[in-house]
């Protein structure tokens, strides 16, 4: 059994049903790419791993334990994170403080802006924080205005304030949408990092094949709101049904 289990979820949207009889299955440890053209439903199954949208039909296992009818924070807390397709950071603090809110978030079980002020008798959440923007080659930009960075850098201080909660799960929705090569690539590098270096799984939608080839060990391509195949990189790049639904030959 995988750490995530998906089984017959159903999911419409008034007449249209955005997903129909969704199975998935990812296995621990792997690195999962969900991809399939656009309006194919993957934002709104992901939206249904994490306690957004309940389905209409359906179960969602994460380890084993259902998470629907969960709130987003507790299913947070059983070790799922999700990135989103604009990164949800707060420009207006600098790097090291955006670090330390969720580092805040899971100590205290809830985050208030008064925490921020109040660092030196924080040295804890202050150490992690700074240890996690090491990990990232990103203390150098610490003190920077977070609005300030390139795309490429707000996604990757994004990473990291997921990390810091230590999920088992990491879901990336769209994660380089947006950006230039130079920083899809450092966001590549990155995501292998993370695989190296740590016990998660990671589940990832994503457009770009150059992305989805460099990343996955699985990939599931849904269209229409079903998964058309699930295989490895090697069947999938080859495989006609793909090929037509998906690259549009
Ligand atoms: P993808 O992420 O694969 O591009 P989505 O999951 O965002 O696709 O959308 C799947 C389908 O559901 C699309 O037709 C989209 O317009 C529709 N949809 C998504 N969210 C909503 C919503 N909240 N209300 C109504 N329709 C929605
Ligand atoms: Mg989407």
């Amino acid at each position: 059994m995988g750490i995530l289990e998906v089984k017959n979820v159903n999911k419409r949207f008034g007449g249209l049903q955005a997903l129909g009889d969704v199975n998935l299955s990812v296995a621990e440890n792997t690195v999962h790419a969900i991809i399939g053209p656009n309006g194919a439903g993957k934002s709104t199954l992901l939206n249904c791993l994490i306690g957004k949208l309940i389905p209409d039909t359906g179960s969602v296992l994460f380890d084993g334990e259902s998470v629907l009818g969960r709130k987003p924070f507790e299913i947070c807390q059983m070790g799922i994170s999700r990135v989103f397709q604009t990164p949800e950071i707060f420009g207006e603090l600098s790097v090291l403080e955006n670090m330390m809110i969720p580092i805040f978030a899971k100590r205290d079980g809830a985050f208030r802006m008064q925490a921020l002020s109040s660092t030196a008798g924080e040295r804890d959440v202050l150490e992690q924080a700074e240890h996690m923007l090491e990990s990232l080659n990103m203390a150098d930009k610490r003190h920077m205005h977070s609005a300030a960075m390139s795309r490429g850098d707000k996604r990757r201080l994004e990473i990291g304030m997921c990390l810091s909660q230590n999920p088992r799960l990491l879901l990336l929705d769209e994660p380089t949408a947006g950006m230039a090569r130079a920083d899809t690539n450092n966001t590549i590098d990155l995501l292998k990092q993370i695989k190296d270096e740590r016990d998660i799984t990671i589940a990832i939608i994503e457009h770009d094949m150059h992305v989805v080839f460099s990343l996955a060990e699985r990939i599931t391509v849904l269209a229409q709101g079903s998964p058309l195949v699930e295989d490895t990189p090697e069947k999938i790049k080859g495989h006609p049904k793909v090929r037509e639904a998906y690259l549009g030959e």
